[in-house]
């Protein structure tokens, strides 16, 4: 089986070459990428422990060229844009720190030293850029950080500019629910999340033509430390107004928009505002395709709006979380207020139609862009897609059943898969007409019906073959970065087998974070529920440094755990730091160790422990996406 990447077919090449004729032809955005700029980074390589390289740029050098046929003309744009990386000068006194990461870092300077705003992804990353920062602006301390928003970009590489002991002695500011929400965010789904995640990212796709040329927001995420320095000084309502080294910042809230914990920040002195992930030169995403809850536009709209309204006028730079700033009043104002209607008129149209009976999939063909918010560069579908937001509005509103009870009461993949196949006259059969609909270019039916035949003969090579095809020529011509990269991780796992998930979920720092009740939560649902049937089981745990009690029992197949209160005739007690409570679920230690270390203490019947733990599962980080599991 050939594992190569395909060349794009003729119908590709040519789709792609007519969506550059309809894309806009101003373009100031180029200019504005370069705006300011006071040093590029280069070599754009960040190198962590072990000399493992966690970030690299120039891999993306292809991107120099004219787009090839297998990239999408705008993507293509895309990527030049967000490949340049460097030190720019927003203001003075105001620095960004673009392309070291998915994200951006910026710097304020102080009266002794610098704010710090989002710190990346991971501390090599973070260090990386700041010492960019240094070596051209001197060596000022860090007096203060800013976190906008709980999303790990935004507040992973941390440790990367501060130490935790000199986080006791500057002020780490945040929204407040911050801390709730950066590490709640992957305790339930976070497995499943991470492993698409993969596939959203790209990151073990091979950055060329064929494969990987961005994320949307930025190339790609970095691959190094992941960490967490809690906030010391909340944020809790718009309006409040810090000053912090000499730094006056005025806040608005913005809650459950982009993030369940985000907020704008204004610098009236300098005239400049920084509006977090709320507005990006991207359509964003309303669901993000990794999996996640459903955002409210609504919200988000309502709060770009209130942006407009209590900083528009007042500001002559604008920078946010992804991408380059915008400058000038009248043109902040105008951005703002595009994107604010970009995530209101996906809104109300998508509700407009479902209350005429359309669904999920009529709607997200049905809608297009009124030509005023089509023309902007900003609005354009690399990373939000009109097509899955407002599947993802109707979901918000509506849910999975589109009302049809044809579809409530449906076949999983694989025995739909068998019937499928079977009516419609057996693979060969199938396989023959999707390679006339291949020829014919119409790879998203190909995509559909041979995934059919995929999951109902996981073995079938030709069949694999095929649908690798079509989803590879799905990506070539799209124009979204993330689609892109799920239908090319798509069309690698056809043809080289599953190759695992390259990040990791919860790291350490993170995780420490976790309330007590959070990593039981965590542990609730990987009880497997069949095999507890039986059991009866009541454990108290105590948990030292810090004190804590929560009484377990596990009973009907459900693990319940109470706060603060005791079974009545415990069969046993667990006495456990709480170090390495984290250890024993992550895996990293086991019962006997801990016992012998003196850090895990069974007082009763210590079989019980065992009993419990043992009916515990293992989730799967690797699980299959493209074939059956
Ligand atoms: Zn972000």
């Amino acid at each position: 089986m050939s594992q190569a990447p395909r060349p794009a077919t003729g119908r590709t090449a040519a789709q792609n070459r007519s969506a550059a004729d309809s894309l806009p032809t101003e373009d100031a955005e180029l200019e504005e990428a370069h705006r300011g700029l006071v040093a590029e980074f280069h070599p754009a390589v960040v190198a962590g422990r072990e000399g493992r390289v966690v970030w690299d740029l120039e891999p993306y050098d292809f991107l120099d060229g004219e787009a090839p046929d297998t990239v999408h003309p705008s993507l293509w744009r895309l990527g030049k844009l967000t490949r340049i990386a460097g030190l720019f000068e927003l203001a003075s006194g105001y620095y960004q720190l673009r392309g070291f990461d998915l994200s951006n870092m910026h710097v304020v300077e102080g009266r002794e030293g610098i704010v710090v705003i989002d710190p990346l992804i991971s501390a090599e990353a973070a260090t990386a850029a700041l010492d960019l920062y240094r070596e051209h602006r001197g060596d000022r301390p860090v007096t203060g950080l800013v976190y906008t928003h709980s999303h790990v970009d935004h507040f992973g590489g941390a440790r990367g500019v501060i130490s935790p002991e000199e986080a006791e002695r500057i002020p780490v500011l945040a929204p407040a629910g911050f801390l709730h929400h950066a590490v709640s965010e992957n305790v339930f789904a976070g497995t499943a999340m991470a492993r698409r995640a993969g596939y959203m990212y790209g990151a073990q796709l091979e950055r060329s033509p064929n494969g990987q040329v961005g994320a949307g927001l930025g190339q790609t995420t970095s691959l190094g430390t992941i960490t967490l320095i809690p906030p010391n000084l909340d944020v809790v309502e718009t309006g409040q107004e810090e000053t912090v080294d000499g730094v006056r910042m005025v806040f608005q809230l913005t809650p459950g928009t982009e993030a369940p914990a985000e907020m704008n920040i204004h610098f009236p002195d300098a005239r400049v505002l920084c509006v977090a992930d709320n507005a990006a030169r991207a359509m964003h995403n309303i669901l993000t395709p990794r999996g996640a809850l459903v955002r409210d536009p609504r919200v988000w709209a309502k709060y770009l709006d209130q942006a407009v309204e209590l900083f528009g006028e007042e500001s002559d730079v604008l920078f946010s979380g992804h991408h380059w700033p915008c400058w000038e009043s009248e043109r902040i104002v105008d951005y703002l207020e595009k994107q604010r209607d970009l995530y209101i008129y996906l809104h109300d149209q998508t509700l407009r139609l479902l209350n005429q009976g359309l669904t999920g999939p009529e709607i997200a063909e049905r809608i297009e862009l009124p030509p005023s918010l089509a023309s902007e560069w900003h609005t354009r579908e690399y990373y939000g897609s009109i097509s899955h937001n407002t599947k993802a509005i109707y979901q918000r509103y509506m849910g999975w059943f589109d009302g049809n009870p044809a579809h409530l009461w449906e076949h999983p993949p694989v025995e739909q898969a068998h019937r499928y196949v079977e009516f419609m006259g057996g693979a060969e059969a199938i396989l023959e007409k999707a390679r006339a609909s291949f020829a014919d270019g119409d790879y998203r039916w190909v995509a559909e019906v041979v995934n059919r035949v995929v999951f109902a003969d996981p073995d079938n090579r030709e069949a694999r073959q095929l649908q690798a095809d079509a989803l590879e020529q799905l990506g070539y011509g799209a124009e979204n970065a993330t689609w892109r990269n799920f239908f090319l991780m798509g069309a690698r796992e056809l043809r080289e087998g599953i190759s695992g998930t390259p990040t990791a979920t919860a790291p350490p720092d993170v995780l420490a974070r976790l309330t007590v009740s959070q990593v039981l939560d965590a542990m609730a649902i990987r009880l497997d529920g069949p095999r507890a049937w039986g059991h009866d089981l009541r454990i108290d745990w105590r948990v030292t440094e810090p004190d804590e009690e929560h009484a377990i029992a596990v009973r009907n197949g459900v693990l319940r755990h109470r706060p603060g209160g005791h079974e009545e005739q415990p069969d046993a007690a667990l006495i456990i730091e709480r170090e390495a409570l984290d250890q024993l679920l992550l895996q990293l230690a086991d019962v006997g160790e801990l016992a012998e270390s003196g850090r895990l203490r069974v007082e009763g019947d210590a079989a019980r422990l065992g009993e419990l733990l043992g009916l515990l599962d293992d989730p799967d980080p690797g699980f299959a996406i493209v074939t059956p599991e």
